[in-house]
């Protein structure tokens, strides 16, 4: 037995399914997950010390590769200082503004500590400027595990077949209205239907926690048509999006300009952070200045805010990163689209930029309801078999691939070698 399932054996004594995430489990694809010790560039190392080609990159925060030497060099020298004051500091204040003077729809910025709780406050944020309750989301969209939000859910709902969760009280969700992604007449109609109610449109400008799933052209621009119209905010969930599909995140990629915007994973270095800004005028309103009440003991932790101020500063500094990226993207999602074809298999990959998945069905996925006619088993096989040959990817169909900086030629052309011997042994 492995170490992994060692380690699992003695996990599930202690915490529910052995993991503080459901999406680490890999119950769905029939196997322990593999428990890392340690990472590096593009690989993670697990407890038997195999290394894996990672494409989970901590579920997008490592953009520049595991333990990037400059990120981890600010870390120490802050932990020198400190770990934590709960008071306010410097380094609060230089993210703030180095975010705020580079991504002009963010005129102030409040950190939280997970994405959750920057779409969380967020919504409520939204819900106190307009003085109106109803919220639109999309069947598919993941924005995290509060309450409100936890209907028609991707991401580790999508996994476990189910939309919601046990314990919501319908009350939470009443207000809650779920649109059809890529559909811009469903928004329409429940906007005709909730006329002079609904509060914000909150939507993953790209879909990742269903697959990865593009917005079609005119999709975006069109919410931000019906948002003004109808005097909602529109919301622009880039807890994966930001500062990966470019500093700006998809708002700057698709040149739409939303109200409020969250961020986390990239924005915190691999250090737990999340954020919530928008325009100044809505961003008044947080307490202490406004009424709309939110707090947090850990949140600008020095530490967090060192490793999310480097990280951002080389990716800002550095903007031939992104053109990197766009190329790795390019070279490896375009290249299993070619081995698909070739071995003539009923897959086809979604990809922008440094986001990608290849869904296990012939479908064009354009929403939540196509994203499902995917084929789960043969992901459980396509993942095992990636596995087997030192590939570790999120272990299910609707969960991204994120590559990062480190994600070289010669990695992705060992990546490929691999999934074309995938490719042979199911054709
Ligand atoms: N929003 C999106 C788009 C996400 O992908 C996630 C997490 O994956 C969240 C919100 C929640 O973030 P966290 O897991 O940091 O609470």
């Amino acid at each position: 037995m492995d170490r992994s399932q060692q380690l699992m054996d003695r996990a599930v004594k202690f915490i529910p399914g052995g993991v503080n995430s459901p999406v680490r489990a890999c119950g769905n694809v029939g196997m322990a997950p593999r428990f890392i010790q340690g990472a590096t560039g593009p690989y993670v190392i697990d407890a038997d010390s195999r290394r894996y080609i990672d494409y989970i990159c901590s579920w997008g925060p490592m953009i520049l590769g595991h333990n990037n030497p400059e990120v981890l060099d600010k870390v120490i020298r802050a932990c020198e200082n400190g770990l934590s004051f709960g008071a306010a500091t410097e380094a609060e204040v230089d993210i703030a503004e180095y975010i705020c003077t580079r991504i002009p729809h963010v005129e102030m910025i409040r950190m939280v500590n997970s994405g959750t709780e920057a779409v969380m406050s967020a919504i409520r944020l939204a819900r106190g400027y307009t003085k109106r309750d109803k919220i639109i989301k999309f069947a598919g969209n993941y924005h995290g595990h509060s309450d409100c939000l936890l209907v028609d859910a991707g991401s580790g709902l999508m996994t476990a077949g189910i939309p919601g969760s046990a314990g919501v009280p319908a009350g939470c969700t009443a207000d809650t209205l779920s649109a059809v992604y890529n559909d811009l007449d469903s928004v329409k109609k429940l906007f005709e239907a909730n006329e002079g109610k609904v509060a914000a449109v909150i939507v993953e400008p790209v879909a990742a926690n269903m697959g990865v799933v593009l917005p079609e052209k005119g999709f975006l621009k069109g919410l931000r048509e019906l948002c003004t119209q109808n005097g909602a905010l529109l919301i622009f969930d880039e807890v994966i999006t930001g500062f990966r599909l470019a500093f700006g995140g998809a708002a700057e990629r698709f040149k739409i300009k939303p109200d409020l915007v969250t961020y986390g994973k990239i924005i915190g270095g691999g250090m737990p952070v999340g954020a919530y800004g928008g325009r100044k005028e809505i961003m008044e309103l947080v307490a202490p200045l406004g009424p709309v009440y939110q707090a947090g003991t850990l949140s600008g932790n020095p530490v967090a805010m060192a490793a999310g101020m480097e990280q951002l500063k080389l990716l800002a500094e550095n903007p031939d990163i992104y053109s990197k990226l766009e190329a790795a993207g390019e070279k490896l999602y375009g290249g299993m689209e070619n081995l698909i074809r070739q071995y003539d298999l009923p897959c086809t990959v979604s990809h922008i930029g440094s986001l990608g998945c290849v869904f296990f069905t012939s479908a064009e996925v354009k929403n939540y309801e196509l994203a499902k006619t995917s084929d789960t088993e043969a992901f459980a096989g396509y993942y095992k078999f990636m596995l087997e040959h030192g590939i570790h990817l999120a272990p299910s169909q609707f969960e991204a691939m994120f590559l990062s900086l480190a994600h070289t030629d010669e990695i992705l052309d060992q990546t490929l070698e691999v999934f074309e011997d995938y490719c042979k042994s199911v054709s």
